[in-house]
């Protein structure tokens, strides 16, 4: 049951977006509206799951999870892009009914009111994923997989949390760390190295490392802690391949320039990411408050700018929690105003020669924003539509964040064509 059963009736319906903007696909756009209204399996789409061959949730560590479904870890689409479908619904607090994913004569599609709109595909597992680091422990407890990067995750709780009120509002992984009453923030970086080498021995299978984690605000600077933490695994993961730069890509807190130059200088990290979250300062300052006291927007930004100045144009990217704008009581009043506001700043930040990786903002249980209703199809694929048509413009085109290798910011996927 939705909170809101007249929703439909409230704004665009896939096919009437379409309609306004045919220059996107449709393929594409039915993906940014799964990611915004979630999905839910069938019994029978359970059914075909093949634990021998995919990818399931239920074993493996869920940072932004509360409750582990035997669910497919996530789909595959028939354009090879990926659908990310790994998060906790607010089943109780749905404005909107997900969509349906149902089996039908072996096939495996998305629905919804009871049509037939895509096929997609379960990932296939990793073969890491059935064996056992030195310590007798599974590997996918130390590293996760999407179908062509290794994610890691070091530090599983955020230290933004430790001042009650200064979490980022719609971020689930602190409250979720806590619901699980999980104690260790971190694994030790010996396994994840073991866990690491264990799976680049497919052949094939992966083309990046993602690593990234909850911010740590200690050490003799701001960050500092945080830094040699993943200095540390970034030497341990990377430091055997005889080249100058691996494939990877770092999303920690925003370094200053001292720190940055130590993170280029030290390990083979290729791409660094840091995230702004919120395009627009004061949102950002209510939304982000944790990130505002301790470093400021502004210093954010101008810190971003600099990590390209240290690791080049196109290697650094920033996350954005789209549509979080638009929260209440003090997010934008309306969509149009969101709207003007989001795209004026990330054309400075695009500018710089920082493709934004936007993930479509969805109310996961656990965060502070948890009964909020994010915005309409529309608004997102309005604002997703520009931010492309600046990426194109600057000629920013990111590498190891983009949808092969991350698949999360649908946004991205617009760069390809
Ligand atoms: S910085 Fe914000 S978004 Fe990132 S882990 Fe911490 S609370 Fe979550």
């Amino acid at each position: 049951m939705t909170e809101e059963i007249n929703w439909r009736t409230q704004e665009l319906s896939l096919d009437e977006v379409l309609q306004k903007y045919p220059d996107v696909p449709r393929i594409w756009a039915l993906k940014v509206d799964v990611q915004r209204r979630g999905v839910v399996y069938t019994q029978a789409a359970k059914d075909m799951i093949n634990p021998a061959i995919h990818q399931v949730n239920t074993g493996t560590i869920a940072l932004f999870r509360t409750t582990q479904d035997y669910t497919p870890e996530s789909l595959i689409m028939r354009d090879g892009s990926y659908l990310i479908t790994n998060f906790d619904l607010n089943k109780n607090k749905a404005f909107r009914e997900p969509y349906v994913v149902d089996a039908i004569d072996g096939h495996i599609y998305i629905m919804d009111q009871g049509k037939v709109l895509e096929e997609v595909w379960y990932w296939e597992k990793p073969e890491f994923y059935d064996k056992t680091a030195s310590n007798g422990e599974p590997f996918n407890k130390y590293i996760q997989a999407r179908p062509q990067r290794i994610d890691i995750n070091l530090n599983q709780y955020c230290h933004f949390w430790d001042k009650p009120g200064e979490g980022c509002k719609y971020c689930p992984m602190t409250p979720c760390f806590k619901m699980r009453h999980q104690t260790e923030e971190r694994e030790e970086t010996k396994y994840i190295a073991e866990a690491v080498r264990e799976a680049l021995k497919q052949e094939g299978r992966f083309s990046a490392i993602l690593v990234t984690g909850g911010s740590i605000l200690s050490g003799e600077h701001l960050f500092d802690d945080e830094l040699d933490a993943y200095i540390d695994l970034l030497q341990a993961i990377l430091g055997d391949f005889q080249v100058e730069r691996v494939p990877s890509q770092l999303i920690s807190s925003a370094f200053d320039e001292r720190q940055l130059e130590r993170l280029y200088r030290e390990t083979k990290l290729m791409t660094y990411t840091t995230d702004i979250e919120v395009l627009n300062k004061e949102k950002f300052e209510w939304i982000c408050p944790g990130k505002a006291h301790h470093v400021g927007y502004e210093e954010w930004k101008r810190r971003l700018f600099a990590a390209v100045d240290v690791f080049g144009r196109g290697n650094v990217t920033s996350g954005v929690v789209l549509g979080t704008e638009l929260a209440s009581p003090n997010g934008f009043a309306s969509e149009d105003e969101a709207y003007r506001h989001v795209i004026e700043e990330a054309e400075d930040i695009i500018s710089h020669g920082i493709p934004l990786a936007a993930n479509v903002w969805r109310t996961a249980p656990g965060a502070i924003f948890q009964n909020q209703k994010n915005p309409s199809l529309e608004y997102f694929i309005k604002t997703y539509r520009e931010f492309d048509r600046l990426a194109h413009h600057y000629g920013v085109n990111p590498y190891t964040d983009d949808y092969r290798r991350c698949g999360a910011h649908p946004g991205m996927d617009l760069l390809r064509i």
